[in-house]
């Protein structure tokens, strides 16, 4: 089993991958290949029309040794919805989950072992090799999934600022739940606005007030034991996170409130106690400690419900609470 844990998330990889091409209208079977290099034409459609999209899940080791992906069918469910939302060749729901399992499988080493993880990375590409098809979809794609053993980047007491925008969006409306590669360029010029003139990490899109996600992950308010976070749209990403926390927060005794809210109510309420989050795969659930509204630095007093609503979460993950919902799906045991 891996023993040292990349100090950067996402930069090592396993030595091989998966790779299933769309040809001639149909699904060509999986093949393996070398994980450090792709061949592309230099035409390709994703290269010039941004016809890319991916996914992110984890795979964890328990006490036992067994290891276990956490949502696959949701992760594969989305890649497809995001796929044909570009119009790019749908994956084979039963193809992309052998893929992602053997790939977990032939990696059992690079699962490190509790509080690590393993982050699985599918990528859909459009291949076609056409630069005259700039309004056209491609007819060619290429699926193929990486993964990298990664830590539990997390610490208590880490600062997380949040730069609230609420003039531009992260991305075109209509591509929000999509994730697809272009929607991180668009967040970009306001992200390093963020950084470099407030020393923020993550910007908080609000659109005339609106509150959204941030460039790539979903926000939730909690105030005392009610979840506020908006309700899903095309605009923002639907979180496979977002939706495990709300429900185990609902599980737990807490409500849930899904509803449009505005920066004018995070600040009130942060300044009346209330708490604030961000959720997705790689961080699972990071608590903010810092806003930005119009200037002025508004400090969240306390992260008591963030804490146990990670706790909550994890546990599931790493196998030391029940998985009531079935959201683990068994890929083998691998003794170290
Ligand atoms: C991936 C992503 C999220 C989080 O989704 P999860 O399924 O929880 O990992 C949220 N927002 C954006 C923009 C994302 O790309």
């Amino acid at each position: 089993m891996i023993k040292e844990i990349p100090a950067v998330f996402g930069s090592v990889f396993a030595p091989d991958m998966p790779v299933a091409k769309f040809s001639d209208g149909k699904w060509q079977e999986t093949v393996w290949q070398s994980s450090n290099k792709l061949e592309l034409h230099p035409a390709c459609h994703c290269l010039h029309y941004g016809s890319e999209i991916f996914e992110g899940m984890k795979a964890f080791r328990h006490a036992d040794n067994s290891i276990h992906i956490f949502q696959l069918d949701a992760g594969v469910e989305r890649m497809r919805k995001s796929a044909a939302s570009l119009y790019l060749p749908v994956p084979d729901a039963e193809q992309m989950k052998n893929m992602i399992i053997e790939a977990v499988r032939r990696g059992n080493e690079f699962v490190p072992d509790s509080r690590g993880a393993m982050y699985i990375r599918p990528t859909l590409l459009g291949t076609e090799a056409i630069v005259g098809a700039a309004g056209h979809p491609s007819h060619e794609a290429m699926l193929y999934i990486l993964v990298s053993p990664v830590g539990d980047y997390f610490k208590q007491g880490s600062q997380l600022r949040i730069y609230v925008e609420t003039e531009h969006q992260r991305c075109a409306p209509h591509m929000g739940s999509i994730k697809t590669g272009g929607n991180y360029a668009a967040a970009l010029p306001w992200t390093m606005i963020a950084e470099e003139k407030y020393n923020a990490q993550q910007v908080l899109f609000c659109p005339n007030g609106d509150v959204q996600e941030t460039g790539a992950s979903n926000f939730i308010l909690i105030d005392g034991k009610t979840l506020i976070t908006k309700p899903l749209t095309s605009e923002f990403l639907h979180g496979i996170t977002r939706r495990s926390i709300l429900q185990v927060a609902s599980d737990n005794g807490y409500a849930v409130d899904e509803r449009n809210f505005t920066v004018a109510e995070i600040k009130e309420k942060i300044q009346n106690g209330a708490e604030a989050i961000l959720t997705g795969t790689a961080a699972v659930l990071s608590p903010v400690t810092v806003f930005i509204i119009d200037e002025q630095e508004i400090k969240v007093q306390k992260q008591d419900e963030a804490l146990k609503l990670r706790k909550f979460i994890t546990d599931i993950q790493y196998g030391l609470a029940e998985d009531k919902h079935s959201w683990l799906t068994k890929v083998g045991v691998f003794t170290a």
